[in-house]
């Protein structure tokens, strides 16, 4: 398989280059040059399949010619494993839970962070550190977050060998639940950085150091990011999971999805294209909506970050949602390049209005603010005594507004455990928050270990220089 710039100018790269490649050199996104498609016979036939052969199936085209079958099929065997020591915690990995008549829960956060990116980022790091032995190499992670993406990227490299992982919080800015689910995880290749500022100057610094590498002598730094082509390609499996599930592929699914970057999302759409029948994904987002104003109105615009109940989809600019555009564009990289270059420039755009006309063929959306988010986890606990995360309930509500067919299932991806959120669980004043499930129960006593530095690019750079070697310098 071959992997392609959005943007049309980089070199075409195959997947192992892609996974250690983040950014093209040309600013686009890689896409797959060609997508797989199944037959409806073929898809029917995975009915029933654990996970992990399901997931075998649906990426194996993906991974063609960078690893070999029986090696990619023992790391999908680890990845998603449920036994006692297992990754992840519930047999079914990813089990659907019924609200109501046709409509449905998919439960992504039985995983070790308690989120769906651990479905992802544990992927990651296995492919990551297999590449690596294969070739010899150690890399650097850097990485920002505000609470969920950092945890689930160093729990997926924290057996990594060949790996070393910094990831950057905003000190005192996040929460103590997913502060020390971040800094619990030790090892000598994990390094947890409390900056003294904010999560775009760490943002800002993680963008500084790709663009000047020097620091580094030598030593590649890998991208964990949303964009990571691998990353969207582990989330395409679960809407095949779901559908098989339901009654797919002979009947259609409707989707609902809490999305900021359009990643989640986005691998939804690659299922469809890959001949999962999809009959409608609903693009579900909290008063950062960006991605909504495009959906309802053709208008791509970015406007100020608010911040809300549901933290991990605050976002001015939605990363992958250029990989759409580049379809809607007929997969014509100098047009999207131009596009992104008048965005930067400030301004928005709208598309043509054919190309629109044909997202929504697919794509419906709704913007949903904290007051209906915590109405939404309220309505839903007292009509079936579920207890949403608020990302989660945001997809509900959307789902319930912008549904097409009553007859269609209707499949809302949960995306986080409310433990996490306790906020928005309070606010919405249906009783405490659960309790943390059993391998997180002593996460208060346990040790933490993390480093508060300035908000300085050269003080970082010099603490990366002097122990991204498992705590050694490079
Ligand atoms: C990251 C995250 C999202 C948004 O994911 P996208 O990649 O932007 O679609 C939604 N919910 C939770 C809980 C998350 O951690």
């Amino acid at each position: 398989m071959r992997y392609i710039s959005t943007r049309g100018q980089a070199p075409a790269l195959n997947f192992e280059d892609v996974l250690l490649a983040g950014l093209a050199s040309d600013g686009g996104l890689y896409v797959p040059e060609n997508l797989p498609r199944f037959t409806q016979e073929e898809i029917a036939s995975w009915a029933g399949l654990p996970y992990h052969e399901l997931a075998f199936r649906v990426m194996r085209p993906f991974v063609t010619g960078s690893i070999p079958d029986a090696d990619f099929k023992k790391i999908l065997e680890e990845t998603y494993s449920t036994s006692e020591q297992g990754v992840f915690a519930h047999s079914a990995v990813a089990p659907l839970r019924q609200l109501s008549g046709n409509e449905w829960v998919l439960e992504l956060f039985h995983g070790p962070t308690l989120a769906f990116k651990d479905f992802a980022l544990q992927l990651l790091g296995r492919l990551l550190d297999y590449v690596l032995a294969k070739r010899n190499e150690r890399v650097v992670i850097m990485g920002a977050t505000s609470g969920d993406t950092g945890s689930a990227a160093i729990e997926g490299c924290k057996a990594c060998e060949n790996v070393d992982i910094f990831i950057m919080h905003p000190h005192n800015r996040v929460s103590e639940v997913q502060r020390r689910q971040m800094t619990t995880i030790l090892g000598d290749n994990i390094h947890n950085i409390a900056i003294e500022g904010n999560f775009d100057d760490c943002q800002e610094m993680v963008k500084d150091s790709f663009a000047d590498q020097g620091f580094l002598k030598g030593t590649r730094l890998v991208a964990v990011n949303s964009i990571n082509w691998a990353r969207i390609m582990a989330q395409i499996v679960y809407y095949f999971h779901a559908a098989l599930q339901l009654g797919g592929p002979a009947r259609s699914i409707a989707f609902s999805v809490p999305t900021g970057n359009f990643g989640d999302i986005f691998a939804g759409y690659l299922a469809r294209n890959m001949g999962l029948p999809i009959s409608q994904l609903i693009v579900a987002t909290n008063r950062n909506d960006i991605l909504h104003r495009f959906m309802s109105g053709n208008q791509y615009v970015k406007e100020t970050l608010h911040p809300t109940l549901s933290p991990s989809m605050d976002i001015m600019v939605s990363s992958n949602f250029e990989r759409l555009l580049f379809d809607l564009h007929g997969r014509n990289g100098a047009a999207i390049a131009e596009l992104m270059a008048n965005f930067k420039q400030g301004g928005g755009f709208s598309v043509e209005e054919g190309r629109w006309a044909e997202a929504r063929k697919l794509f419906d959306s709704l913007a949903v603010d904290d007051a209906q988010t915590c109405e939404t986890i309220t309505d839903v606990f007292n009509e079936c005594g579920e207890l949403l995360d608020p990302h989660t309930a945001i997809g509900v509500r959307a789902a319930r507004e912008c549904r097409r067919s009553l007859a269609t299932p209707m499949v809302i991806l949960g995306t986080a455990h409310p433990v996490k959120f306790p906020e928005a669980v309070e606010k919405a004043g249906v009783g405490q928050a659960p309790a943390l499930p059993a391998h997180l129960a002593d996460l208060f006593e346990r040790e933490e270990r993390c480093t508060v530095l300035a908000n300085d690019l050269k003080t970082v750079q010099a603490f990366v220089a002097q122990h991204g070697n498992r705590g050694k310098p490079l």
